[in-house]
């Protein structure tokens, strides 16, 4: 099931992650699971977007993970995430995801490196769109600039 992408292909994401005017590329995670029974690649993804959530709230941002699953059954699961904000995210953001599944590695985002080609050469490319903190009075009466569709 994963979905390999071109080098075209990957080029433009690249584009389109380095190139938005306000949110922008600020680390490159990888998230594992400290549980022997990692879970299935759909629940991961579940797992990150309830932990990017929680993100978003606790320190009043809006961010937007780029993630590429590991769907190999013969290597541990794991998630790489392109972690994109409109502000600038304290590093302590990774602690939650180490305190409830498992190791995170964690480098800044360089435009330079090769994460985006990485990334997705061998792991499978999911959109998430861009997580929304409710906090302030615009956002939370669904008018929030950054989303397309608030629903
Ligand atoms: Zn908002």
């Amino acid at each position: 099931m994963n979905t390999i992408l071109t080098k075209d292909e990957l080029d433009k994401i690249k584009y389109s992650i380095e190139n938005d005017s306000e949110i922008k590329p600020q680390y490159w995670l990888k998230l594992g699971y400290r549980s022997n029974s990692p879970p299935r690649e759909y629940v991961a993804l579940r797992d990150l977007v309830r932990w990017s959530i929680g993100v978003a709230k606790k320190f009043d941002v809006h961010v937007k993970p780029w993630p590429g699953i590991e769907t190999s059954p013969d290597i541990r699961l794991h998630i790489h995430v392109i972690m994109s904000a409109n502000k600038e995210l304290p590093l302590e953001f990774i602690r939650e995801w180490h305190r409830r599944h498992g190791d995170v590695w964690c480098d800044i985002y360089d435009p330079s490196k090769h994460a985006v080609h990485y990334q997705w050469f061998k792991h499978q490319y999911e959109e998430v769109q861009v997580i929304c903190p409710r906090k302030k009075s615009s956002c939370r009466r669904k008018r929030c600039r950054y989303l397309l569709h608030n629903l």
